[in-house]
């Protein structure tokens, strides 16, 4: 028997889910969240951007104090690293956002249900925890059930040296050599935070380029720079096997193409190989939702599945596995369900690699406008040029702006340098409006400001940069 009726009920509460459970709220919908966590807020409250974010920010700032601060003048000695506390700092943080979650799901009125959700019918889904189950009809269901750590066969993640992101974040001790499998964004991230923190870092990639999917010329300088910091880089490389019988790990690396074997020891080993769609248990084959071969629920332009009433959103289907990409999508199928017209823009979906310096990108690299056979024109300015920059002492990086030859509308905004992350902000507005790299050129940039070197790149798109 159903126990109560929904417009909507969303399964996960990840930013994709809640999100979209507020703005169902907002727009009148009796709206309900199913969350098998005992804490709201998904991958990305609890153990994905927040966390690691926070441990970012402490072991940068953990850094500063032993190089930086004595060059501007402010002796700390030498700084004393308290790993649990640092911890515990981490775990406030995260705190505070998950109860955040909670307090407005409260306020807007969305019944937020503990349980594991599956699907039984359409307009029903059963909810399973604490030794009981209740099924919850809704004329609606937003499937925003997120993704789960990608594994290499042959590798078992036991969680204690060879572990995922979710005890990377989360290592009692700092290991003497962590050994990263994947040079994507969070191998980059986990792989800098224990470097700063004492690790030797080595980062083996299959490929023979870091950061597959950003521009080249960007990941280049990118890797040129964290290699000065001291991660080791092994590309083109895949490791097979990893021997935990002894005090050491003992992985296998061999070339991509196959060959003979090198042993690399580590005390640590972190799978950071990508993620991938989950939908266990959720009854989709049950119920006939189509999946495609890479098991992600495939949607269509309104994110409604094959099956109507049922929608997906986030990490669950197609596209960049981020935040607010999965924010953004919640919010547009609110809206459509709300009766308006929600939209998502994939053409503008910044990214960001929050290491330091920062890698941030929005729209097209080179590589995809040559294989688009679209002419473009590139603008390029180094923070070396910037003068803020230059008493930050945050030189490194550069801003590259790619416009479309003809029209000179923007295409694409890769941004290297410190505090790249909110510099792509304007980036993204800029492409939302549809502007040219003229515009922006002509838009007055306070100094003196790092974002000063995104409009000296748009001025180089017609090579009348100021400053170089
Ligand atoms: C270490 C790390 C760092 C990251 N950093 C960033 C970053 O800086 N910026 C960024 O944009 N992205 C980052 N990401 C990616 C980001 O976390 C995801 O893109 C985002 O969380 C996807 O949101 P979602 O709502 O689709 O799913 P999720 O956040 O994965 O949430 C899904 C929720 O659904 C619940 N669930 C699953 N199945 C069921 C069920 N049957 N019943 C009930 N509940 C269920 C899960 O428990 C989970 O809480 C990071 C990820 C990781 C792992």
């Amino acid at each position: 028997m159903a126990e109560s009726a929904y417009d909507l009920v969303v399964i996960g509460t990840g930013p994709g889910g809640y999100v979209c459970a507020l703005r169902a709220a907002q727009l009148g919908l009796k709206t309900a969240v199913v969350e098998k966590r005992a804490t709201y807020g998904g991958t990305c409250l609890n153990v994905g951007c927040i966390p690691s974010k926070a441990l970012l920010h402490a072991s940068e700032r953990y850094e500063e104090a032993g190089h930086d601060l004595g060059r501007m003048g402010i002796k700390v000695g030498s700084p004393q690293l308290d790993l649990p506390a640092m911890m515990k700092f981490k775990d406030a943080g995260v705190e505070g956002n998950v109860k955040g979650v909670e307090f407005l799901l409260k306020k807007n009125k969305v019944h937020a249900i503990q349980g594991t959700g599956r699907i039984v019918a359409p307009g029903k889904i059963e909810v399973t925890g604490n030794g009981a189950a209740r099924v919850l009809a809704t004329k609606n269901i937003v499937i925003a059930t997120g993704s789960d750590v990608a594994r290499l066969k042959g590798i078992d993640i036991d969680e204690k040296r060879v572990v995922s992101s979710d005890t990377a974040i989360a290592l009692g001790k700092v290991p003497e050599r962590l050994l990263v499998i994947g040079a994507g964004v969070i191998g980059l991230e986990l792989g800098s935070v224990w470097r700063r923190l004492g690790s030797k870092v080595t980062v083996v990639e299959f490929l023979d380029r870091i950061l597959p999917g950003t521009d080249l010329e960007v990941a280049k300088q990118f890797q040129r720079i964290l290699q000065k910091q001291g991660i080791t880089f092994r590309l083109s490389s895949k490791v097979t096997a990893v021997d935990n019988s002894g005090k050491s790990l003992k992985a296998s690396v061999e070339p991509a193409s196959g060959g003979a074997a090198e042993v690399i020891e580590a005390d640590v080993v972190l799978m950071a190989v990508g993620r991938v769609p989950y939908t266990e248990g959720l009854g989709l084959s049950e119920i006939g939702v189509r999946l495609d071969n890479r098991g992600r629920v495939i949607v269509d332009e309104n994110f409604q599945t094959n099956v109507p009433g049922i929608y997906a959103i986030g990490d669950v289907i197609t596209g960049p596995m981020l935040a607010h990409k999965a924010e953004d999508e919640g919010v547009a199928v609110a809206e459509i369900l709300g009766g308006h017209a929600g939209h998502v823009n994939y053409d503008v979906i910044p990214n960001v690699v929050y290491t330091f310096p920062e890698l941030a990108s929005v729209g097209k690299s080179e590589e995809e406008l040559k294989e688009a056979g679209i002419a473009y024109k590139v603008g390029k300015f180094p923070f070396t040029a910037n003068g803020r920059a230059k008493v930050n002492m945050t030189t490194d990086g550069f801003v590259k702006i790619l416009a479309d030859a003809k029209s000179d509308r923007v295409l694409g905004i890769h941004i290297l340098g410190a505090d790249a992350g909110n510099m792509i902000a304007e980036a993204a507005v800029a492409m939302e409006f549809g502007a040219s790299s003229e515009d922006i050129a002509r838009t007055c940039h306070a100094h003196p400001t790092l974002p000063e070197a995104v409009k000296e790149a748009a001025l180089a798109v017609d090579k009348r940069s100021i400053h170089m």
